[in-house]
């Protein structure tokens, strides 16, 4: 079990030996920023939008954030008219899966490891995304998280969760927990290695679930994943305390035989009682059923061009969805895809926090681009576009105990999108992005719009 650790530690040793002395936002940071007669966009249902107002930026935090009326501007600070314009926190995507770009081993980077890390990361820059929830956290993507932070590749902050399974697990070359004394130990080292979530996994017996649980806390570690197998008919027993976001809403629905409104009025009245979130993922069930009804779905995917053609080729030659389709299954999913509408929309009102997250990288579900899917989901699922923000917000920062972003506050770290379009109106309007404050420094549109361009010529 030690391995890893060791593993850990050269991860780092090769993530620094590649970050450059300065931070990539460096320069950018030291000039203060004025975004000017913006509207603040709610993104909290106790807050109403705010027209008229000045956000000012300096040292990549927020300084101020409110009327612009009786303050004035830094006179030393780039001025940008948001006229017309809607300010919102920066997105957060809750599940997804971070390429695995051998960063820490040195193998399969056919390019040097930036532009790998860097083209794989631009389409969540690009969709305004500040941080994503990696649920498939290994030293390689813990690599990649550090060159992130040091701002040596342009890209999302990148929280990552390391997976224990049951025997036999779903996927080889997983950690295999089958006692609660190995479950605990797999807990030590995941907490040594630095990670600060531990995601639990499908083959779970519910003993070792409960010593994981107990464990993480222990180790001041949060628990996130699958509603285990061995739970089914006694759901109760894993919605425990400890458990803290359950990764899909199909979760639920591979708990409820019927797909039944009584089955959700309970997981939601567990869910309340157990301070257990819902990482939502409606988008991803969606694009499965889509698929297994036919691939050719994937055509109107425009923003396939920016995968690697071996992503593309892999999504549709060996798409496991179109393989495994039967008239049967196909009618199955729709009424999955509507029973995870219906758990979201009654979750919400029974106050259990859905968080938006897409599980990118899935077939169908194109980084940085899906989140917006999944706020359309969601809305689409019955709760309020103001609520859909916040999901992706403000309860997804604090989901992730990041305590210093996710809202437009004085003294948070200023990661804003300015939008030129309200996203209360219509939540499609989130994907309208005139420009990105990123830890503090300006990225325009039209830079976002060339680098994809890059991208898409680089990956054709
Ligand atoms: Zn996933």
């Amino acid at each position: 079990m030690k391995v890893l650790s060791r593993r850990h530690v050269l991860a780092s040793a090769a993530a620094a030996a590649v970050l450059p002395a300065g931070a990539a936002y460096g320069d950018a940071r030291r000039r203060p920023l004025a975004i000017e007669r913006v509207t603040l966009a709610s993104a909290q249902a106790d807050k109403p939008a705010l027209p008229d107002a000045l956000i000012v930026v300096r040292d990549g935090k927020i300084e101020y954030a409110g009327p612009r009326a009786g303050r004035s501007t830094p006179s030393d600070a780039k001025r940008i008219d948001g006229q017309g314009k809607w300010a919102i926190p920066a997105l957060i995507d809750m599940h997804v899966h971070a390429p695995q770009l051998g960063l820490a081993s040195g193998r399969n980077v056919a390019a040097d490891p930036r532009t790998a890390a860097q083209d794989a990361l631009l389409p969540y820059l690009a969709n305004g995304i500040q941080a994503v929830f990696n649920l498939s956290g290994t030293v390689d993507t813990m690599a990649l998280g550090a060159m992130t932070a040091a701002g040596f590749v342009d890209g999302p902050a990148i929280i990552n969760a390391a997976l224990i399974d049951g025997s036999p697990p779903v996927r080889p070359g997983t950690r295999v927990a089958a006692t609660a004394e190995a479950a605990r130990a797999w807990v030590s080292d995941i907490a040594y290695e630095g990670y600060r979530f531990v995601k639990v996994y499908s083959r779970l017996e519910l003993n070792v679930l409960a010593a994981i649980i107990d464990e993480a806390r222990k180790q001041n570690l949060r628990v996130v994943g699958h509603i285990p197998n061995s739970a089914r008919g006694q759901i109760e027993k894993a919605l425990v305390p400890g458990f803290d976001m359950v990764a899909h809403a199909e979760e639920f629905a591979k708990q409820s035989p019927e797909l039944s409104d009584a089955d959700i009025s309970r997981f939601a009245a567990l869910s309340r009682a157990s301070g257990t979130k819902l990482i939502a993922t409606l988008t991803c069930f969606e694009w499965i059923a889509r698929q297994t009804r036919s691939v050719a779905s994937l055509d109107s995917l425009d923003a396939m061009k920016y995968l690697p053609a071996a992503v593309r080729n892999e999504w549709r030659a060996g798409n496991p969805y179109a393989r495994n389709s039967t008239p049967e299954r196909i009618e199955r999913f729709d009424r999955f895809v509507d029973f995870h509408r219906r758990l979201v929309k009654a979750f919400r009102v029974a106050g259990v926090p859905v968080l938006a997250g897409t599980d990118s990288m899935i077939p169908g579900l194109v980084p940085g681009f899906s989140l917006h899917d999944e706020l359309e989901s969601l809305v689409a699922a019955g709760i309020s576009s103001n609520e859909a923000l916040a999901a992706a917000t403000v309860e997804a920062s604090a989901a992730l105990g990041l305590a210093d972003t996710g809202v437009l506050e004085a003294g948070k770290r200023a990661n804003i999108l300015l939008l030129d379009a309200d996203p209360n109106a219509d939540i499609r309007n989130s994907r309208r992005i005139n420009g990105f404050v990123r830890e503090g420094a300006w990225i325009a549109r039209a830079d976002l719009d060339k680098r994809l361009a890059g991208l898409a010529k680089r990956n054709a």
